[in-house]
């Protein structure tokens, strides 16, 4: 398989290679074509934080339950689903700052399938890529899947103009059987070229044993189609991180603890413009509209900026790239900046489990230092001031 982060193409750090990587470009002037986007859209090019792509939980139903889940997946009964309206209103705001790319996620996309169908349509006529859709694979059947893919196709999920396309197959505590998600791949390989389409399998590792259930996965395929096709498929190794954790479920014990002067050391340049690895910036996009600014499993709360069902996404994205915090750590490459703020003390005696753990920490220690607030929360209500201003043609927010 693939191995993740083997392709990685950062703005301005050497030339880009078309078609490497797990999230792959099409062409080398990509950034280029990107910053144009936000030209156009108006995004100054110096600013702290233009995303690349948003993640955008289209639904939170889910037709599986797996016990670590660290989507904030619901039973099929209880979840919410984007409206026709809504996916309308999103893609005019994406539109509005020269949104390059998104990624779909959930809960489970497949269980909203018309609603997918039409993000996935409208994206086309926004000339906004899907540059990744996850799934647990549970429409991988017999009778569906080969039609699935038609459909898949005839919205346009291949038309993307920057990126390839990648399908992101998820089989770690999921109960999809694993022949449907091996009838997905072969599908897939055997279909469509690596410039059409890349696949990837994000697969759990035990904690305990560190085993990954992606050897079974390798094992069905073979066993239906023959050798396994290791040349396209992207790997996604990981265990479970201390995601967001729903009422009920155990809290996830990762093994060993990490000072947060380690993890800054080696932490990624989180906003610069990133691609084939990963896309960087991602911001993340909740059902309810809640926007933050990246799109990490346990992204801290601070890093809210606002509500794109409820703000325009021109002043939510110029409030996160206002942020002290946002330029610190875009200006200095990453946490590592944060060393000339935040003590050694706390730094190198503080532990925790994982980068953006250590970047929860760095936040408060961050706006106690300098008297800064990082974050916004948007009202429910719109403050009846505002709503005159509104009215009356002021911008919200502005003294009458
Ligand atoms: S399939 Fe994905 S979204 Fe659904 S419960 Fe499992 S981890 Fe959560
Ligand atoms: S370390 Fe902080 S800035 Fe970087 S991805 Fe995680 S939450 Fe975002």
């Amino acid at each position: 398989m693939i191995k993740e982060g083997s392709y990685l193409f950062v703005e301005g750090q050497g030339p880009v290679e078309p078609f490497r990587g797990k999230y792959a470009v099409k062409s080398a002037n990509v950034f280029e074509r990107i910053r144009a986007g936000w030209a156009q859209a108006g995004l100054a090019p110096e600013s702290a934080y233009l995303p690349m792509r948003i993640e955008l939980e289209l639904t939170t139903k889910c037709d599986d339950s797996c016990p670590s889940c660290g989507m904030g997946a619901l039973p099929l009964a209880e979840g919410r689903t984007l409206t026709d309206g809504q996916i309308r209103f999103l893609l005019q705001q994406f539109a509005s700052i020269g949104l390059p790319s998104m990624a779909i996620t959930g809960g489970e996309p497949f269980t909203a399938w018309r609603a997918l169908l039409r993000m996935i349509e409208g994206a086309r006529e926004h000339h906004i890529d899907i540059s990744k859709l996850t799934t647990n694979g549970s429409w991988g059947t017999l009778g569906r899947c080969a039609r699935v893919f038609e459909r898949l196709e005839k919205a346009g999920f291949l038309d993307g103009r920057l990126f390839v396309p990648l399908l992101m197959m998820s089989i770690g505590e999921q109960t999809t059987p694993l022949e449907s998600v091996a009838r997905i791949l072969h599908h897939a390989v055997t279909h469509y070229s690596e410039r059409e389409l890349n696949v990837a399998v994000s697969s759990l590792a035990d904690p305990a044993t560190r085993e990954h259930k992606v050897d079974d996965l390798i094992s069905a395929y073979e066993r239906a189609y023959g050798p396994f096709p290791h040349e396209r498929v992207h790997s996604t190794m990981r265990v479970y991180l201390n995601n967001q954790r729903l009422g009920g479920q155990a809290p996830v014990h990762r093994p060993g603890h990490t000072s947060v002067a380690r993890w800054m050391d080696h932490c990624f340049d989180c906003f610069a413009p990133t691609i084939g690895a990963y896309v960087l910036p991602t911001s993340l996009l909740k059902n309810n509209g809640d926007w933050y600014t990246c799109a990490a499993f346990n992204v801290p709360e601070k890093l809210a900026f606002g509500n794109l069902l409820r703000e325009r996404a021109t002043d939510v994205i110029a409030r996160a790239a206002a942020s002290p915090y946002v330029q610190r750590v875009r200006a200095g490459g990453g946490l590592k900046a944060l060393h000339d703020v935040v003590s050694q003390e706390f730094t190198r005696n503080t532990t925790c489990t994982s980068f953006c753990d250590s970047c929860a920490l760095l936040i408060d220690q961050f706006d106690k230092q300098t008297a800064t607030t990082t974050g916004h929360r948007t009202p429910m209500v719109i403050p009846p001031a505002a709503l005159l201003a509104r009215t009356n043609g002021a911008a919200p927010g502005s003294q009458p």
